[in-house]
């Protein structure tokens, strides 16, 4: 199972994610990412194989700022532990950053199709189709959220994700299908929080709530 956590505030968002991540360690993973807008919206992406600590150490000198971001420890299950597997997974254009649990069923004939409309994949996870799908739509002038949404309506299989848009900092749009280990929102004074266990949100909030299988928070 892996561990995900996303922030949308006022706080600086990448020490939050870091605890986040290193409270769901439990969890198990191979390879931990984080990627952070700044105000820009321009993203700062992270990731690296092995321990969190690993990761940590990279960021020491140089904390990515901004007030939005992703986390995420991986269970590999589609593609080795390597840092190119790793999550965050990111569009062509590097616009849609995508944290995701679970397995997507169906992604071979959802690769191939978006491969045969000329999006370039980077890895070899099942993961990466889901930003590539969000793109397809964002293609077509779907808003953020309404991408999402149909990239959800797309994907066979347990899964929990969440994407954030370098078009509009400031938001986290998630979903959950099935039962991949979980998704629970947490409401913050002014900001909100989401992450796959409870324990990577109390120090922040007791205001939580937990996704059912088809639900979809913004
Ligand atoms: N199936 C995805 C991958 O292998 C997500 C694994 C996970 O839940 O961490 O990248």
């Amino acid at each position: 199972m892996c561990g995900i956590i996303g922030y949308a505030g006022a706080r600086q968002a990448a020490p939050i994610i870091l605890e986040g991540l290193a409270a769901l360690e439990y969890r198990g993973y191979y390879s931990a990412g984080i990627a952070v807008l700044d105000s820009d919206g321009m993203p700062a992406v992270h990731k690296k194989s092995g321990k969190l600590v690993n990761l940590a150490t990279v960021l020491q000198d140089s904390l990515p700022e901004g007030v939005t971001g992703v986390g995420h420890t991986r269970w590999a299950t589609h593609g080795g532990p390597t840092d190119f597997n790793a999550h965050p997974h990111t569009d062509c254009d590097n616009q849609i950053i995508v944290v995701h649990n679970g397995i997507v069923e169906n992604y071979v004939q959802i690769k191939e199709s978006l491969i045969a409309e000329g999006h370039a994949f980077t890895s070899q996870t099942d993961a990466e189709c889901i930003p590539h799908l969000i793109e397809s739509y964002i293609d077509q002038e779907y808003p953020f959220e309404e991408a999402v949404r149909a990239a959800a309506g797309e994907i066979r299989g347990a899964n929990a994700v969440v994407a954030i848009s370098t078009r509009e900092p400031g938001k986290l749009v998630a979903f959950r299908l099935g039962n991949a280990g979980g998704l629970v929102v947490g409401y913050g004074k002014d900001e909100l929080l989401l992450a796959s266990d409870l324990p990577a949100l109390l120090p922040h909030t007791q205001d939580v709530a937990y996704l059912a299988g088809g639900e979809m928070v913004i």
